[in-house]
């Protein structure tokens, strides 16, 4: 079968095509013949070292696909069952073996497409917004990289938690696509002072919470943009990750609270997982939530695929169909 690797860590370039054994599924686990793999930043991670991975390796963490063989001891899963997932390395290939009880199943209202991009960035929006910061009518939300594709998931969940949604976005196409999400407002944060422009659009007070996936270009402007016992979500790397810093930072701020969190701890066991996944899957089927495919490329072409996320042009979900 056909599937993406690396041997060594570095650009995209480092991305082979190539034949290898099909995996057979061990105790626990399910044979999914795939049909969409997710591309992620988190596999632009893996592939250039800043998340080191034991070489060679596959790549791709997410997908969507149907059961063709059940491993020992799975009951829960039957072939010809639609199943998605996002934490099973290798996912950028024909077949994959993977852990039942870290999969969830599609039901037939979700196509896979979306079930495919719900796995990974939808159930990050949605910790994000219901645990890591619970939003509510009485928050403003300060959003970087609100078009991409976490973001714009992130936008339309806090919107419906009746959040005030400040958008930060870098393009005017980019502006007009998260407003049309219901963001009440867009920061052109490439091109403003971020914080004072939060301070203008709160009456000075600040955001009560920042949701910050950029990093080392924008760490500090999110701290500035807080008010006093405000929380700093930083929870990406997409222009580098932030540097240590000194925690008088946050006392000379205003008692600010900062979290770095990540997926797999807020779906860490398989019932929080599949609460996620059904909220998430209802929220598309009633049309409460929609969720925007930018491009589908073949999996052959991976590392183009990653190129254009690590480029910062993409606005919405990424994937490869195999
Ligand atoms: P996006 O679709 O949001 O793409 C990244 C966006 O970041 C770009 O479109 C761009 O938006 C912005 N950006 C700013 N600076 C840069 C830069 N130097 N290079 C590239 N992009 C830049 O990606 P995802 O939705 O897949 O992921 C967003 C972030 O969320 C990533 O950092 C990822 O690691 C993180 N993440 C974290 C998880 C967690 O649990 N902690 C889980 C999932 C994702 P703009 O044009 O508006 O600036």
């Amino acid at each position: 079968m056909k599937a993406v690797r690396f041997r060594t860590t570095g650009g995209p370039e480092v991305l082979e095509h190539v034949d290898i054994d099909a995996p057979t599924p061990g105790p626990g686990q399910v044979l999914v013949d795939v049909e969409y793999a997710g591309v992620n930043f988190i596999d632009t991670y893996h592939r250039s070292g800043l998340y080191p991975m034991p070489l060679p390796s596959g790549n791709g963490l997410e997908g969507v696909g149907t059961v063709s063989a059940i491993g020992d001891g799975v009951t829960d899963r039957q072939v010809g069952q639609r199943i998605a997932w996002a934490d099973t390395v290798g996912s950028y290939a024909e077949q994959v073996a993977v852990r039942a009880d870290r999969s969830f199943v599609v039901p037939d209202g979700v196509d896979s497409p979306t079930a495919c991009a719900l796995a990974l960035q939808g159930m990050t929006a949605h910790y994000l917004a219901f645990s890591t910061f619970p939003l509510g009518a009485e928050h403003t939300a300060l959003i970087y990289a609100a078009a991409g594709g976490v973001g714009r998931i992130l936008v339309q969940l806090a919107v419906q938690r009746g959040a005030r949604v400040l958008a930060c976005t870098s393009t005017e196409a980019k502006a007009d696509a998260v407003r049309a999400l219901g963001a009440h407002e867009v920061i052109a944060y490439r091109d403003v002072d971020v914080a004072a422009r939060v301070r203008e659009l709160t009456d000075g007070v600040g955001a009560d919470v920042v949701y910050d996936s950029v990093g080392a270009a924008t760490w500090q402007s999110s701290l500035d943009s807080l008010r006093p016992r405000g929380t700093g979500v930083f929870y990406g790397n997409a222009s580098g990750p932030v540097p240590p810093f000194d925690l008088q930072e946050l006392n000379k701020r205003g008692s600010l609270f900062v979290t770095r969190p990540k997926l797999f701890d807020y779906v860490a066991t398989e019932a929080e997982l599949a609460s996620r996944a059904a909220s998430l899957h209802r929220l598309v089927t009633s049309g409460d939530l929609k969720v925007d495919i930018h491009a589908t490329y073949p999996l052959a072409e991976a590392a183009q695929a990653q190129r254009d996320l690590e480029s910062g042009a993409t606005a919405g979900k990424l994937l490869l169909k195999v």
